[in-house]
């Protein structure tokens, strides 16, 4: 039987050479090892032997990064709150002195 000749020169790739990626719920892959398969242009965990598709890792990293840097610029609030109040404390602490200073008095 011939084959059409418009399919003719598609070329069949090996199973073999397409790796499965897993699912969202199964990429949860943690580890750090992770390598660059260069020739198939996808990533792969040296400790799990998954393959991580390069778009899912890239979003990933950009959200653990939005992350980090949300709770910097939150930690960095929080420190300002802090910094202020310690300010009004040793503001107390200075006005009750004094106080005390008066009312020691003879
Ligand atoms: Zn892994």
């Amino acid at each position: 039987m011939r084959e059409p000749e418009h399919t003719a020169n598609i070329i069949q790739l090996r199973s073999t050479l397409i790796p499965e990626f897993p699912s969202r719920e199964q990429s949860s892959c943690h580890h750090s090892n992770i390598v660059v398969v260069e020739d198939q242009r996808l990533l792969l965990c040296k400790d799990c032997q998954l393959w991580i598709d390069p778009f899912e890792y890239l979003l990933r990293w950009a959200a653990r990064d939005w992350a980090a840097a949300k709770r910097v610029i939150e930690y960095r609030q929080d420190l300002e709150k802090l910094i202020t109040r310690i300010r009004q404390l040793k503001k107390e602490e200075r006005n009750i002195k004094a106080r005390l200073r008066r009312l020691n008095k003879p």
